[in-house]
């Protein structure tokens, strides 16, 4: 008489229903980001006695749950963002899947929810695109973006480690973020408010890291400014750029030609895309590539010694954001796009990089990175 053994995610259990009232959908150029979502999602259940259930796609419904749930409290859930993309010859596409799962589960074991083998998760993942795939746009550009939940689901209160949670996954179409062309935008430096320190969780994708991000960002927005400069500590170390990772292309002190970014402290989030410029720029070769500290102040003496080239953000959304303006107590301090073209909105490195991961997660440059499902 043997315990039976928790049993892990398993994409060979997965089951599919499909709905019977597909629902209508939007034509391209009226996507709003997170507005409208597919036919189905995916759902995983979880009890600390039996292990991880049955995978299941089903038709895309509200989730039922007690209001003592430990989601609701103590905020203990964490999410992931990836897309799909539908490529020229109709086949679906995702973009580095394993470096996501890689960052979810890392979430979960950081708010103790239940671990899960990854490449299952990703099988019910695929599993899931294929299932809703006429919701890939097909359009360069557009795409199908997904989010990968987990939730701790333990009806009752108490902070403490949940016997029970759930994965779910639900999909959303999606536009180009910038529509048309870039656009370049001002940040607002904050010194009010950190999103991120040393021994916290800016390195997990909990959605407690966002939420206390919200009335900075819409105070700064009447302002005027597209998002905040999340700074942090004495020497008021640049992190990141809204919810996106910071890089930097500057002469340094030394005169050397350097693209630099914030090390993975803890501090800051390991983007998906982070990590992809890094290795891009590091395969091109063209200058210097460094995971340093860097501070308001190195960027303030730089652009008055007007050794700044480009400033971007990074994220799965945009790809690169180009920066033009970052105020900082009570300055502007104004970062170049492209001076040989007046009117451009990014500088060449932001497009080469865009083109390039573009190209890559549409399969028209052929990569390890791009996974046809
Ligand atoms: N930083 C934060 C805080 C984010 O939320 C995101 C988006 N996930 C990023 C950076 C960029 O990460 P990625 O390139 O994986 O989208």
């Amino acid at each position: 008489f043997t315990k039976l053994q928790a049993k892990s995610i398993s994409s060979a259990a997965l089951t599919v229903k499909l709905t019977d009232k597909p629902k209508e959908m939007l034509p391209n150029n009226k996507l709003v980001f997170g507005q409208t979502f597919s036919d189905h999602m995916l759902t995983i259940e979880y009890e600390k006695e039996k292990g991880w259930g049955r995978p299941e796609i089903k038709p895309y419904q509200k989730l039922h749950l007690d209001p003592s749930c430990t989601v609701f409290h103590y905020a203990v859930e964490c999410f992931e963002g990836m897309k799909a993309y539908k490529d020229k010859q109709g086949k679906i596409r995702l973009f580095r899947p394993d470096m996501n799962m890689t960052r979810f589960l890392r979430s979960c074991e950081r708010l103790k929810l239940p671990s899960f083998d990854k490449n299952e998760l990703l099988k019910c993942i695929k599993e899931f695109v294929k299932t809703d795939s006429r919701w890939i746009p097909s359009e360069r550009g557009y795409s199908l973006y997904i989010r990968p939940t987990a939730i701790a689901t333990q009806e009752s209160l108490g902070v403490g480690e949940s016997k029970k949670a759930l994965v779910f996954c639900i999909a959303s179409p999606v536009g180009p973020y910038y529509k048309t062309g870039f656009s370049a935008v001002k940040l607002f430096a904050s010194t009010d408010y950190v999103r991120a320190w040393p021994g916290g969780t800016g390195d997990a994708k909990i959605g407690a890291n966002y939420a206390p991000g919200i009335l900075p960002q819409l105070e700064v927005a009447k302002d005027g400014y597209a998002q905040i400069l999340w700074l942090f500590g004495d020497k008021q170390n640049i992190t990141e750029v809204g919810t996106m990772n910071c890089f930097i292309l500057w002469k340094n002190e030394k005169g050397e030609k350097e693209l630099v970014t914030p090390p993975l402290d803890g501090t800051i989030l390991p983007g998906v895309t982070r990590d992809s410029i890094l290795s891009l720029c590091r395969e091109w070769n063209e200058f210097k590539v460094t995971e340093k500290p860097v501070t308001i102040h190195d960027v303030a003496k730089a652009v008055k010694e007007n050794r700044v080239i480009e400033m971007f953000g990074a994220g799965t959304a945009a790809i690169v954001s180009p920066i033009k303006m970052i105020h900082y107590n009570g300055t502007d301090l104004h970062i170049p796009l492209d001076p040989s073209k007046p009117d451009a909105q990014a500088g060449p490195l932001t497009t080469k990089i865009a083109d390039t991961i573009m190209g890559i997660q549409y399969g028209e440059i052929p990569h390890k990175w791009s996974v046809v499902v």
